[in-house]
């Protein structure tokens, strides 16, 4: 846990943030400016500030945090209409917060390419 990180405050239930997947390793919860009808973050409780600071040792959990995506996708009624997940890694892609999270949207038609 870096006590400077506002996600790993989250992830350690420190905000009461509500839920939508909890367990010893990921959570999830909804982005708190939503740029689609459904957006969620998908985060791991251990600190990695950037998706280029994943190491070998990570790639488990990496694959843990696409199947939590899946499995809230599905609870949140958008896996047959489809959704898109995003990592931004870096200056350039617009990251804000480093402690790495996987965009999670849906509900309505995506365009593409993003800006
Ligand atoms: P990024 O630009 O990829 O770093 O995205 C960070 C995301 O975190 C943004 O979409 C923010 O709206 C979201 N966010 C920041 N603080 C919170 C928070 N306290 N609860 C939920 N989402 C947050």
């Amino acid at each position: 846990m870096n006590e400077d990180c506002i996600f790993c405050k989250i992830a350690s239930g420190q905000f009461g943030t509500e839920f939508l997947y909890e367990s010893d390793e990921i959570v999830a919860f909804r982005d708190i400016h939503p740029r689609a009808p459904i957006h969620f973050l998908v985060i791991p409780k251990k600190h990695i500030p950037k998706v280029s600071d994943i190491q070998p040792d990570d790639e488990v959990l990496i694959g843990k945090m696409v199947a939590v995506a899946n499995i809230v996708a599905k609870l949140e009624n958008i896996s047959e209409t489809g959704y898109r997940l995003i990592f931004n890694c870096g200056h350039d892609s617009g990251q804000d917060v480093f402690h790495i999270h996987l965009h999670v949207l849906g509900g309505r038609k995506l365009n593409w390419p993003p800006g």
